[in-house]
């Protein structure tokens, strides 16, 4: 079916035609005639699924229906900066032949330009729900016009502990209005949520939450914790690989890996909670642009990146909640698109496969470990902030075989590691 059949105004189907979109994802099918029509939705989706157009697109419609004032009409919460700056450029690009105004608030950056666009009007306001109160409890912000209301990421807001925030945001909100709710899973606490916020919602669930893992080409390497780095060096080189997300467990693992492969000549940053607004942003753009080849982030803070055509998916450490491995590699595999995910598992990390393959209900690929060489850290190297990780002591002799495609390891050189078994 193509969009225009959704019953969007013209002026929205000509700026998703100018994005390219030819037909609607099915969550775009099921979501946009239900907020159309008024209803509350309670989506099952994750990111990849086109989640984003499919309500911002129906809001954006209501809006231009509706009398603009200087209070936002329609309001999307979401758990990061960056999902919340990714739906508003969105929200942009869609409403690019509207008179929506779009503002977006978070924390990490200065307040009183956001006071200042607020104040000028807003239809759309996007926010995470720390400086959304802050604006509101400044009096910046009026909340009593809302009529739409968008829990983004709703799982994730739980486990960022954002519940009480988003009790506080609802209770600055009209009784009357639209609400929409996004959730990747559903736990207990997300069915009390949705009970509690919607009112007689339309149910709708795209495809089984391990869709998007349907359509990734996942590879696992056993590989004991210590040899990790000198591997993914390894396979990011010898690959030839431009573009790959990588995600470790910690902020200070993050930083590290980043420091250690830009130790080994691979242009690297890290993102991650602790690093501030502007370096999260300038890490994204460069990323995006092709300057980095590899992104380390966390968890958190590469919830919702939208990165289109990203090819490599690198779990580092394999992430404790299974659902999150999921997630993890629906960074790759967009909207359609083919994508590889790898999982570098070290021999304590067997029992988190195993909840992984439960998920998924089915095995991973355990492919054989390629040769790759260890490299002992120059002494001169420059000093990570964080106590640098002790190099690797491989019981293999040192390598006789000349270093692949002639480029150098380090200083000291290297040693060969790796096993033809699974
Ligand atoms: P989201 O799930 O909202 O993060 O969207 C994931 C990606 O899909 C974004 O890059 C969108 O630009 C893209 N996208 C959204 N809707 C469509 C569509 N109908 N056809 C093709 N791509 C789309």
């Amino acid at each position: 079916m193509p969009f225009t059949e959704l019953g969007l105004a013209p002026e929205l189907s000509r700026a998703v035609a100018e994005q390219g979109y030819e037909t609607p994802t099915p969550i775009q099918l099921q979501a946009i005639p239900a907020v159309i029509a008024g209803r509350d939705v309670l989506a099952g989706a994750q990111t990849g699924t086109g989640k984003t157009a499919a309500f911002v697109l129906p809001i954006l419609q209501a809006l231009a229906q509706g009398a603009a004032g200087r209070a936002p009409r329609a309001l999307v919460l979401t758990p990061t900066r960056e999902l919340a700056a990714q739906v508003a450029e969105s929200a942009r690009q869609y409403g690019r032949h509207t008179k929506t105004r779009i503002c977006v608030v978070f924390g990490g950056v200065s307040i009183n330009p956001q006071i200042d666009a607020l104040r000028a009007g807003c239809d759309l306001l996007v926010a995470t729900p720390g400086r959304l109160l802050d604006l509101a409890g400044q009096r910046a912000l009026d909340l009593r016009e809302v009529r739409h209301f968008v829990l983004d990421e709703a799982d994730r807001m739980l486990d960022m502990g954002f519940i009480h925030a988003i009790r506080q945001v609802l209770k600055l909100l009209p009784e009357r209005r639209q609400n929409l709710m996004f959730s990747a899973t559903y736990s207990d606490d997300i069915r009390e949520l949705a009970r509690r916020l919607l009112r007689d919602p339309v149910s709708v669930e795209v495809a089984p939450r391990n869709a998007t893992a349907d359509r990734v080409e996942q590879r696992a390497y056993r590989v004991p914790k210590e040899h990790k780095r000198h591997l993914l060096a390894h396979l990011i080189r010898d690959g030839g690989w431009h573009q790959v997300l990588v995600f470790t467990r910690t902020k200070h693992g993050a930083n590290r890996l980043a420091e250690q492969l830009a130790a080994s000549g691979i242009a690297t940053a890290a993102i991650h909670g602790n690093k501030s607004q502007n370096a999260r942003v300038r890490a994204l753009s460069e990323f995006k642009s092709g300057k980095i080849t590899a992104l380390v982030a966390t968890e958190v803070a590469a919830r919702g990146l939208d990165i289109k055509e990203l090819p490599f998916v690198v779990n580092y450490e394999l992430p404790n909640v299974p659902e999150d491995y999921v997630h993890r590699i629906g960074r790759t595999a967009r909207a359609g698109g083919a994508g590889c995910a790898i999982s570098l598992v070290a021999p304590d990390e067997g029992g988190l496969l195993k909840d992984i393959e439960r998920l998924l209900r089915r095995s991973l690929q355990i492919t054989a470990t390629p040769e790759f060489v260890v490299t002992q850290e120059p002494r001169s190297a420059p000093r990570p902030a964080a106590p640098p990780a002790r190099a690797s002591q491989p019981k293999h002799p040192p390598a006789r075989h000349p270093r692949p495609s002639g480029r150098s390891f380090g200083s000291q050189g290297g040693r060969r590691f790796g096993s033809s078994r699974g």
